[in-house]
């Protein structure tokens, strides 16, 4: 997969707690990046890699692609559901059966 340029992400290094800053990363697949983190505590220096991947779907997309579907939040009501297909052409199109 290619590199892809995007903003620094920051966590806590799991060994010392100071702030670990991501340099580079890497694609993995429609839903999830491999991350090069590395400490800024000098004293720590520990370097490592982390994952961020998309789990599950908050609000549906004006533009819908199956390689980027989502289990649903279960937070997400019926009535929210209803609305958003009834509101989305993309998703309305996607989701009609054949003639
Ligand atoms: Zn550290």
């Amino acid at each position: 997969m290619k590199p892809a340029s995007v903003p620094r992400r920051e966590i806590c290094c799991p060994h010392c707690d100071a702030p670990a800053t991501s340099s580079k990363q890497l694609r993995l697949s429609d839903t999830a990046i491999e991350l090069t983190y590395a400490c800024s505590n000098p004293a720590c220096g520990f370097r490592f890699i982390g994952v961020a991947c998309a789990v599950r779907t908050l609000s549906l997309p004006a533009v819908f692609r199956p390689e980027g579907a989502l289990p649903l939040d279960p937070a997400l009501t019926r009535d929210e559901l209803i609305k958003a297909l009834q509101d989305s052409s993309v998703v309305r199109t996607a989701v009609r059966p054949p003639p």
